[in-house]
């Protein structure tokens, strides 16, 4: 049984009825955290998570919000705090692609990435940060007053030729993390990033879908075998706990190395 590190703790985790979301939703629920499972559209895939996180003695509910609409997002945090009273620790995943060459590339698909994968987490982090200032720490549950892991990318570092719309809104997300938690270290608050790498998700699912779409993944990761959601989920509870305390404004690449410039093992 995973040890409750998070015990009586309140996490919010956007996106979460799918991929990422959903394995970090199960990690912080069994690590003891009351869990609010975000979805903008899949109420189905978020009642499976929240019945999974039930069946192992944990607390959880969906709620529906669109992250890029303001007062969607003031709805969800009202109803956490109508079933859970306040927010110890967000998660901010949710986010999207919309690929197209940079030439090709509309405004719509430009807007709808940023609305969602950096403005969504501009607008999750404001309201927890205001619950957090407002209640401050509470030592029975945590040493800070609350914390925010924000799911980048390792291409908030690696450029991403036809995903200039993604790699900006995670390179926008990087310095959000960086300000904010510089911001915000003097009220307790700690602010991270977790940088996944090739993750099996729907997201990226025709990257390792096929034995030989996985050969070509591989070559891009030193470790030799692509992510699964629970990588990222065991790291986020990691990076919510105390025993990362003292850990503030930096990106945890779970990536197995694809960060380290593969190409260059052989040469260069
Ligand atoms: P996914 O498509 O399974 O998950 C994305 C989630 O975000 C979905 O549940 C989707 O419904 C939700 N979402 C989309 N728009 C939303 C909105 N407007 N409001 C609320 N929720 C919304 O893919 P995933 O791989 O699990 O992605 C999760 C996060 O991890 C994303 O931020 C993604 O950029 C990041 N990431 C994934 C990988 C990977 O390899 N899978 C790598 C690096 C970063």
């Amino acid at each position: 049984m995973a040890e409750k590190v998070l015990e009586g703790q309140v996490a919010l985790v956007t996106g979460g009825s799918s991929g990422i979301g959903a394995a970090v939703s199960k990690a912080l629920g069994a690590a003891g955290a009351k869990v609010v499972v975000n979805y903008s559209r899949s109420v189905k895939g978020a009642q499976e998570v929240v019945e999974e996180i039930k069946a192992g003695g944990g607390e959880a509910i969906p709620v529906q919000a669109d992250v890029s609409q303001e007062d969607q997002v003031l709805a969800m945090f009202q109803q956490t705090y109508d079933a859970y009273e306040t927010i110890d620790i967000l998660v901010n995943n949710a986010g999207l692609q919309k690929d197209s060459s940079f030439v090709d590339m509309t405004l719509e698909q430009w807007n709808k990435v940023i609305g969602v994968n950096l403005t969504g987490q501009f607008l999750c982090a404001r309201e927890a940060v205001k619950e957090f200032i407002r209640r401050g720490v509470v030592p029975e549950r945590s040493i800070a007053a609350g914390k925010i892991i924000c799911m980048s990318s390792v291409h908030e570092i690696i450029p991403w030729a036809g995903h200039c719309n993604y790699a900006a809104s995670k390179g926008g997300v990087m310095l959000l993390m960086k300000s904010m938690a510089q911001e915000l270290a003097p009220y307790k608050i700690r602010i991270n990033s977790i940088g996944p790498g090739a993750i099996k998700t729907p997201i990226n699912r025709p990257a390792w879908e096929t034995p030989e779409a996985e050969q070509e993944l591989l070559k891009l990761i030193p470790y030799k075998r692509v992510g699964e959601p629970e990588d990222i989920g065991k790291a986020a509870v990691w990076l919510a706990s105390d025993r990362s305390d003292y850990v503030q404004g930096v990106t945890l690449f779970v990536d197995g190395g694809m960060t380290l410039y593969p190409e260059f093992a052989s040469g260069g």
